[in-house]
């Protein structure tokens, strides 16, 4: 006989894969948290954590309804997932800003991959008919959400404008030499969607002002 033989033994892998996960992340987050710099971005990680800790809880409550022990087994995607961050986010940064780009863009890979594999445990557990293990887990789903808007609303509003100017001002260095080539598009082009990005801010226009730019150019 194979060793899983029912649509339940399946979700009950997937949440043995998820518990770890979630598990695994209870001590990652704190990293990142240290690792960032923006007070909103340490604020929303420091509530996602929370909220993770909590997550870990509904799992147990779901393994119960199943009237399974809890047991976590390996989730290598979740495990390569914060071995990326923690090696993007511990590159040398010229500007603390910008590692808080690279950990918004880590954390929301976590969110996305929490929320494919929450879609399919509930999706799993509707058709069994386990309605307590799908609101449990619908809660969690929700959570998920919240926190990759959460990041999204981070990154567009604080971090990501920041991380530009160093960016904008070596394109406006590189405007001499380039001129001739009509080919310089991809430079203009990008420019031109980071300036729409943040049109809709006013406080940012401090970015126009003269920075160093002592930074070189690719
Ligand atoms: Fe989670
Ligand atoms: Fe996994
Ligand atoms: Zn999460």
């Amino acid at each position: 006989m194979a060793k899983i033989n029912s649509l339940q033994e399946v979700l009950v892998e997937e949440l043995r894969d998820i518990y770890d996960a979630e598990k695994r992340l209870t001590k990652a987050i704190p990293k990142l948290i240290k690792a960032s710099t923006s007070d909103d971005l340490k604020e929303g990680l420091e509530n996602h954590l929370t909220e993770t800790e909590e997550q870990v809880s509904r799992l147990e409550s779901a393994f119960e309804q199943l009237g399974e022990t809890p047991r976590a087994k390996t989730c290598a995607g979740m495990k390569g997932l914060i071995e990326e961050g923690d090696e993007h986010s511990g590159e040398d940064y010229g500007d603390d800003s910008l590692r808080d780009a690279v950990i918004i863009g880590a954390a929301q890979r976590v969110e996305h991959y929490e929320m494919a594999a929450y879609g399919t445990a509930i999706a799993h557990a509707k058709l069994l008919g386990l309605d307590e293990v799908v609101t449990l887990l619908e809660e969690t789903l929700q959570e998920e959400k919240a926190a990759d808007e959460k990041l999204t609303e981070v990154a567009e509003g604080i971090v990501n404008p920041q991380a530009l100017t160093g960016e904008e001002e070596s394109e406006e260095a590189e405007g001499n030499s380039e001129m001739a080539s009509a080919g310089s598009g991809s430079g203009s082009r990008s420019r031109m969607s980071a300036s729409g990005g943040s049109s809709s801010r006013s406080g940012s226009s401090s970015r126009s002002g003269s920075g160093s730019r002592s930074r070189s150019k690719k």
